[in-house]
């Protein structure tokens, strides 16, 4: 598999977007356990404490209630035979602070002896109620479960028995707290319930609910519900559970001691959780900005490493041109790699221009002589034609070479015309051009130079050839023509002209140069 159609910024650009997106799907993954953590905890703590001080202050009530209870009694002991004073003590414990809904005070039969709110029992009827009988056979202070009371309330009983000065038992006051009316225990619990979903209920040794906000469950017995079986076991502490309803509940419960009851506190685990959600949201909001940041600070990053690539790559691309080792100058490779590529380039361009330089005069140069050849004539013209250069031409032929060829050998002619040559290049100027034409035929090109002065330089090459002893031939002749070639003239028609000269210099008897008329 390749991926040679997307480009190193875009790979870049993924590669951060995944790496981005990946850590930031797992700091959020994390935040939202940590944050679930929290939450989770916060509110079993919540609830845990909240049950412990709801179950002290039950606690603290239903002591109170007894001491209250147990006072009267000492009160009241003396003179238990009074029905007055029996009639206005009850009257006197509910009255005074509404801790009671209702006062008996009952003799050792179980017989009322005098009862508040006097509408509830007459004098003398006998107690046959669960929490009465309890009291009787006990003789003991007693906080009763919840039970139906005779008059047919839901009711928790108090008691306390009554003895005379001879410990003989004469009987017990007992007070009655309604559960399903306004009480004390009531105030005292509903006073702080409904906390952000919380919900309390308080349960006896039955299962039975004293209390609840939904108020008719009151009385009811609750089904399967860890946090009430580690209650009857007498434990205090918090838990996450599934309560009878079926509904999960992050719950704290405490024990009352006194009397073996317990408070639960509960919260629904998932309005405990529901505010995750828009913490989540909070979150992103908060990390967008800077995160976005990032991604454009990602992508002009990326733009400023891919950019000298690419301009290298394009530069190379048009490696040909001549213009491509500024362009590649020119790049801001301003990293290692970049750095390494352009100088490798440039290197590369460098080297490979001076070898098609070298090859360039190979193809223009003549092996023999080392002068230009007939393609750097080409070429030459050209451009002086473009440059419109005015130019003095020399055409120059050996004398009688064939003759030469014929007596010393093909390798003497070779020597001849590589001395030719040097005799050429000898009498040439710098910016003059000599070139082999072909055979024993020479030219030279001489810029800016009129008829009279190249008439000049070809007499002197005449003589000094003329003049030269070339072993083993000897002394050799030339013979040359002279014509002028003014700026952006036809220089085909010019070298026509020089070398119709040369032949008349030929015909005329060699060793001679003949010039255009001046
Ligand atoms: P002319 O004075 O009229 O110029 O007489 P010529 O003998 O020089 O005339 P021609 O052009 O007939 O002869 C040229 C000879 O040059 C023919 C050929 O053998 C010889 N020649 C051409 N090229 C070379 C070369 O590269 N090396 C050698 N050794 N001889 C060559
Ligand atoms: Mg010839
Ligand atoms: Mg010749």
């Amino acid at each position: 598999m390749t991926f040679k159609h997307i480009d190193l910024r875009t790979l870049i650009l993924l590669f951060a977007l995944v790496t981005a997106g990946v850590t930031l799907a797992n700091s959020f993954y994390a935040a939202r356990q940590v944050q679930h953590q929290v939450l989770v905890e916060n509110a079993l703590e919540a609830n845990r404490a909240y049950a412990a001080k709801v179950a002290s202050s039950i606690e603290a009530f239903l002591l109170s209630a007894q001491q209250q209870l147990a006072y009267s009694v000492d009160r009241m002991n003396v003179d238990f035979d009074d029905p007055d004073l029996l009639h206005a003590e009850a009257r006197r414990i509910q009255e005074q602070d509404q801790g009671f809904n209702a006062i008996t005070i009952v003799d050792a039969e179980g017989h009322v002896l005098a009862a508040w709110p006097p509408s509830l029992l007459r004098d003398g009827q006998a107690l046959t109620s669960s929490g009465a009988e309890h009291a009787l056979n006990t003789r003991v202070p007693l906080i009763s479960d919840a039970y139906t009371s005779s008059a047919g309330n839901l009711v928790v009983f108090i008691s306390h028995p009554v003895f005379d000065a001879q410990k003989r038992y004469l009987g017990f006051v007992g007070g009655a707290v309604y559960l399903r009316e306004k009480g004390i225990l009531h105030t005292l619990i509903s006073n702080h319930f409904y906390r952000d979903g919380t919900l309390s209920y308080v349960v006896d040794n039955n299962r039975r609910l004293l209390y609840h906000p939904q108020f008719d469950r009151v009385g009811s017995v609750v089904g399967a519900n860890p946090a009430v079986d580690a209650l009857l076991a007498g434990d205090s502490g918090a838990m996450q559970l599934t309560n009878s309803q079926g509904v999960e509940m992050l719950a704290g419960f405490a024990n009352i001691p006194l009397t073996g009851w317990g408070v639960v506190s509960q919260k629904p685990y998932r309005d405990t959780v529901a505010p995750l959600d828009s913490l989540m949201w909070q979150m992103l909001y908060r990390t967008a900005p800077v995160g976005l940041l990032i991604l454009l600070g990602i992508w002009w990053m990326t733009r400023l490493i891919t950019r000298p690539l690419r301009q290298l790559a394009d530069s190379a691309n048009a490696m040909e041109a001549t213009s491509s080792p500024e362009r590649i100058d020119k790049v801001r490779a301003w990293y290692f790699e970049a750095d390494h590529i352009k100088r490798a380039l440039l290197r590369g361009i460098g080297l490979m221009q001076e070898r098609m330089g070298w090859l360039n005069l190979q193809a223009q140069t003549d092996p023999l002589t080392g002068l230009f050849n007939r393609r750097a004539l080409g070429e030459a013209t050209a451009v002086m034609t473009e440059q419109q250069q005015p130019l003095a031409l020399v055409t120059l032929d050996a004398d009688h070479f064939k003759s030469i060829n014929d007596t010393y050998g093909h390798d003497a002619g070779d020597e001849v015309l590589a001395r030719l040559a040097g005799l050429l290049r000898q009498c040439s100027r710098d910016g003059d051009l000599a070139f082999r034409l072909g055979g024993e035929e020479f030219l030279l090109l001489l810029p800016d130079t009129s008829v009279a002065d190249a008439s000049e330089v070809a007499e002197r090459l005449r003589r000094l050839v003329e003049l030269t002893r070339i072993e083993p031939v000897g002394h050799v002749t030339v013979s040359l023509g002279v014509a002028r070639c003014p700026g952006g003239g036809d220089f085909a028609e010019a070298l026509k002209r020089a070398d119709e000269l040369m032949y008349q210099a030929k015909q005329a008897g060699r060793n001679r140069v003949l010039s255009e008329p001046l």
